[in-house]
């Protein structure tokens, strides 16, 4: 799914001249990043869960951490580079092309196929209790937010002000970047707390 909206988003973003969608679908690539991160952290602990049960236990929580915290600097990186293009693009607002309308309708298909994500995945989660698949679609939910500031982006463009676009842009950069540090610092203190538990507990 991601793999599609991500191809979707980029050429029409591309060709439909909206910085939004097009910042929405570099987004969808960390996505796709994350994606593949979440299927080899869930392999990893399936394998260590295979191996000892009660080491198991703890080795499974450290692929976890692992995995969010590449996850988390994947989308820091990915929401600076999204901020800084929007940011480059404002600059040279000289040429007023307004986005075309089928950015429109990609755009609002992406909030519907990522809210889909976010139920879908939720379902899973909470069938095999994993706490990494609940990250991963709360992460399809706020997905759909971003895409929604997108739509609100290409509406204004469409109305004639070209600044909304490069506007939502910006503000999708900072929330992917918002996103990531939300995650890293969890990742953190939650890691550091079970470190500390395991130290002093036992
Ligand atoms: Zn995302």
């Amino acid at each position: 799914m991601n793999a599609v909206l991500m191809t979707v988003q980029i050429v029409l973003g591309w060709m439909a001249f909206s910085d939004g969608l097009l910042a929405d679908g570099v987004h969808t690539l960390a996505d796709l990043g994350a994606d593949g991160m979440v299927l080899i952290v869930l392999r990893l602990s399936a394998a260590a869960a295979h191996r000892r049960a009660g080491y198991a236990f703890n080795q499974s929580d450290r692929y976890e951490t692992a995995g969010s915290l590449l996850i988390a600097i994947l989308l820091i990186a990915t929401g600076m580079q999204t901020l800084w293009t929007s940011l480059s693009h404002m600059n040279d607002a000289g040429n007023g092309a307004s986005v075309h309308a089928a950015a429109l309708v990609v755009a609002v298909f992406v909030i519907v196929a990522k809210e889909a994500l976010f139920r879908y995945i939720m379902g899973v989660a909470k069938r095999t209790r994993s706490s990494v698949l609940v990250a991963s679609a709360w992460h399809a939910r706020s997905d759909a937010i971003s895409a929604c500031v997108a739509v609100l982006g290409i509406l204004g463009s469409m109305a004639g002000v070209p600044m909304s676009d490069r506007v939502a842009a910006a503000l999708i950069g900072l929330m992917i970047a918002r996103m990531g540090w939300t995650l890293g610092w969890k990742t953190f203190k939650g890691s550091f707390a079970r470190t500390a538990a395991e130290t002093t507990g036992q």
